[in-house]
């Protein structure tokens, strides 16, 4: 009986070389306090700023990345507070002339529509000592351009908002403008929250209004969510919350709350009785931006987006939607995948008893290829990053000789527990497989005379076992295979080996 109605503002910092309106380093958050820092970002009389056209760019292209319309004209704004953060006392941000607008991004198949994207510079950080009466402050990051996004208030429930907040930060790594770091701070999502009976209001204008005489509850900000995890924990406690104040007669109050993740609850931070009074004045300290040919140029500029590029990794390739997904969720890992398929494809032209071109081997084969490369990319080479703690981006087997060892698979040239062991060979020195297969005395015993002795021996040395399988306990078979595969130092094909033992104890 009760509607839910969020709206999110995410900010992300943007990850230019600069500053937003000097040249100190963009870098500060890796630095000692205050030493990235210089008279115009802390303010000092006299100082004039200087826009980073970097960052304007990026928010354009950002924005066209969300569908947004860009402005032809826009400018920077003062947005006047005190807050010891703040060094200049106002914030350089954008009032009524945001660089983007009036966008979307299509979350679960709803349409969420994107209000404004602007630029602003964000402000120091304050530190508060245990148990001292003092409070420090790092100005390092003041000035650091900042891109906030404004949704309409058009998500219903948290998870949607949660795959909001997953899909741009997704886009953003795509666009390479930000790191988009949830945990670092790089990327802070709020959202508002309002829950409201149902048929009592309608919204006009992106604006929830009542319908009637009925009196809206008033809505809630949500911040200090730091992973998305925390995010959809949050949002739903809210709507508990205040779902739970309305059915007990207790009054609401418009007020903006922290979360603590720790004791998984909301907690009161300040009212917010009407909107603040900012005195918002245009910076007289900068130009207006003429931004028709940057829009122009941005255009061309835009890479392929994740939702794309998964689409293309399904109709191309032939992926699964679960494995496109987990492939294109990191585009150095798409990337990576890509140039693995291409070498693969060489790989496979070039060798030995495989006929044809390289259209026709894809063609006749790409079920194959494409189900080798899912599971030894995501789940064997994807296990041995993750303990080995490697990254995408810093893994020293390249794509050439990841597709040489896929088609020594292919070949059945190696068997799986060989190739996990030149897999993790790999990852450390970097090594082509074939000269870790010829040193290391990998290949797959498949001459049927050794396997066959391999055979006879455990046969011999495990009576027992034999006797049990003989007398109907087929399991006992396994212990048999896994003893030839033991002989045969893993080199051996389980398949194989239980084919021939069957055909031995018949
Ligand atoms: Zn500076």
């Amino acid at each position: 009986m009760y509607d839910i109605i969020i709206g999110l503002e995410i900010h992300a910092q943007l990850k230019t070389k600069s500053k937003m309106f000097c040249r100190c380093s963009n870098d500060g958050e890796n630095q000692p306090p205050n030493t990235t820092i210089c008279e115009i970002c802390t303010g000092q009389p006299g100082t004039l700023p200087v826009a980073n056209i970097k960052a304007i760019e990026w928010t354009a292209l950002t924005g066209i990345a969300l569908n947004c319309k860009i402005a032809n004209f826009s400018k920077f704004d003062r947005k006047n507070y005190f807050y010891p953060d703040l060094p200049k006392g106002y914030q350089i941000s954008q009032y009524d002339l945001p660089i983007s607008y009036n966008g979307f991004l299509n979350i679960n198949n709803k349409r969420i529509k994107v209000i404004r994207i602007h630029l602003e510079e964000d402000t120091g950080k304050l530190l508060h000592p245990n148990k001292k009466n003092y409070s420090l402050v790092d100005y390092n990051r003041c000035g650091t351009p900042l891109m906030e996004l404004v949704t309409a208030p058009d998500i219903t429930n948290a998870e949607d908002a949660k795959n909001f907040c997953q899909e741009y930060q997704k886009i953003l790594r795509y666009l390479d403008v930000s790191d988009a770091n949830m945990e670092k701070g790089q990327m802070r999502c709020e959202a508002n929250i309002s829950v409201q009976e149902k048929n009592k209001w309608k919204k006009i204008n992106d604006e929830i209004k009542q319908i009637g005489d009925y009196r809206l509850n008033p809505k809630v900000e949500l911040k200090n969510i730091n992973s998305f995890k925390a995010m959809e924990k949050a949002i739903n406690y809210e709507i508990k919350r205040q779902i739970k104040a309305i059915t007990n007669n207790e009054k609401l109050h418009q007020e903006t709350r922290g979360w603590d993740n720790n004791l998984g609850k909301s907690y009161f931070q300040r009212t917010k009785e009407s909107a603040d009074d900012y005195r918002y004045f245009p910076e007289p300290d900068l130009p207006p931006l003429d931004l028709r040919d940057i829009k122009k140029r941005i255009k061309k500029e835009l890479p392929e987006l994740p939702e794309a590029k998964l689409k293309r990794f399904i109709t191309e390739y032939g992926f699964n939607k679960l494995d496109a997904e987990i492939l294109t969720t990191d585009k150095n890992l798409a990337e990576y995948t890509e140039r693995v398929i291409s070498e693969f494809r060489a790989w496979l032209e070039a060798v030995d008893g495989i006929e044809g071109t390289q259209e026709e081997i894809w063609e006749a084969n790409q079920k194959k290829i494409i189900k080798i490369i899912s599971s030894w990319l995501i789940n064997k080479l994807g296990g041995i990053m993750k303990s080995n703690n490697v990254k995408i981006k810093n893994l020293k087997i390249s794509p050439e000789n990841f597709a040489e060892f896929l088609t020594l698979l292919f070949q059945n040239k190696i068997n799986n527990a060989s190739g996990i062991k030149i897999l993790e060979k790999m990852l450390i020195d970097g090594e082509d497989p074939s000269n870790i297969l010829e040193q290391g005395n990998f290949e797959q015993v498949k001459n049927e005379t050794i396997l066959k002795n391999a055979i006879k021996k455990a046969i011999a040395d495990n009576q027992k076992a034999v006797e049990e399988y003989k007398n109907g306990k087929i399991n006992a078979i396994q212990f048999l295979v896994g003893q030839v595969m033991k002989e045969t130092k893993g080199k051996a094909e389980p398949k194989t080996v239980l084919e021939l033992l069957k055909k031995l104890l018949q």
